[in-house]
């Protein structure tokens, strides 16, 4: 069924009817008003998601329209953000109301779930791409940046790492037969939610404000996302390869090697890696706890000289040079 462009429109707006009392003029004019506390902060980021380039083609409309709000909120998490409205742009091949419903459908129900309104947003006819732009609030200086990691601060990361990369492998069958099969179905379904529908860590990022001295959200695999923040900090890391959140299943079920590469460098994790001070430690683990966050572990610590040493179980240390991985260090 072919529909105009104001039909597209009204289906997005119908399905992500979620609002917020801060808006005082939504979706329907030729801009938003949105209505900032006193005393808060705008957080804003965007991103966008590419058919065939940041999702496979034949994946779930559901699961796109989640995933292209996720990582916004993924972005505003890590800089401790509450997220409060977004906008939406979208560029569509075709009008297909059935996939703009299923679209709408998982877009809506994370909006739903972090109370974020929909206020606006631009649609196209174009190559199958889409672009959300998200906002969100924080007490005036209180965001967590990628620069404030200081010498002795333990590192954390909340989230399992390398799961999504083993399900893009999954889906693309980028793995071997014999693997395949000997994948659990209930690890396989895991590691396929993990690259469909990533939780953003919103509520932690928010508990972390106050305690966490740097952070950032974990897009295109572990050692690049941190060698980011230790770049912007002008300092350096030692992290075990063991306490890793999702190594050990992972290697469990797909071998050291391949485990190895997915956890540290697979991208699309959108889990949370964060320096805490060692006397705020105690603090840090309560707020996880008492955000439900299961899978979070002390991963390493910051050193005040540049490069990151990773050392696996027997005290070894991984070879990153050998994965053209050196750059990171
Ligand atoms: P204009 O021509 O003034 O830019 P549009 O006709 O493109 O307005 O959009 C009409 C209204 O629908 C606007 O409020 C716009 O923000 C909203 N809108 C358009 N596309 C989307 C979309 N993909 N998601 C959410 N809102 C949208
Ligand atoms: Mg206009």
């Amino acid at each position: 069924m072919a529909l105009s462009e104001f039909e597209l429109i009204d289906i997005l707006r119908s399905a992500c009817g979620h609002s917020r009392a801060d808006v005082v003029i939504g979706n329907g004019d030729d801009a938003a008003v949105l209505e900032i506390p006193a005393g808060q902060q705008l957080v804003v980021c965007t991103d966008t998601l590419i058919a065939g380039r940041h999702f496979p083609l034949d994946t779930d409309p559901a699961d796109i329209g989640w995933k292209a709000l996720a990582v916004n909120l993924s972005d505003l998490a890590a800089m401790g953000a509450s997220p409060a409205w977004c906008v939406l742009a979208l560029s569509l091949p075709k009008a297909d109301a059935n996939w703009l419903r299923a679209f709408a459908r998982g877009f809506a129900e994370l909006a739903a779930q972090h109370d974020v309104a929909l206020v606006g947003g631009d649609t196209t006819r174009g190559p199958l791409s889409i672009t959300v732009c998200a906002q969100g609030l924080l007490p005036a200086g209180t965001a967590l940046t990628r620069a404030g990691a200081k010498a002795g601060d333990v590192i954390l990361v909340c989230g399992r790492l390398g799961w999504a990369a083993a399900g893009l492998a999954l889906k693309q069958c980028g793995l071997p037969d014999e693997v395949r099969a000997s994948i659990p179905a209930s690890i396989q379904a895991q590691c396929i939610v993990a690259l469909d529908r990533p939780r953003p860590w919103v509520a932690v990022g928010c508990a972390l404000r106050g305690i966490a001295s740097s952070a950032i959200d974990v897009s295109d695999g572990l050692l690049a996302d941190l060698g980011h923040l230790l770049k912007a900090s002008g300092v350096g890391a030692d992290l075990q390869l063991e306490s890793l959140p999702g190594y050990r299943e992972l290697r469990q079920h797909l071998g050291a090697e391949r485990a190895r590469d997915f956890v540290l460098a697979g991208g699309d994790d959108y889990a949370l890696c964060f320096t805490v001070p060692p006397r705020l430690r105690d603090a840090a683990l309560s707020a996880l706890q008492a955000c439900d966050a299961l899978e979070f572990a002390e991963v390493g610590c910051i050193r005040a000289a540049p490069g990151l040493q990773v050392v696996d179980a027997d005290g070894e240390s991984v070879n990153l040079e050998r994965k053209g991985w050196d750059h990171f260090g």
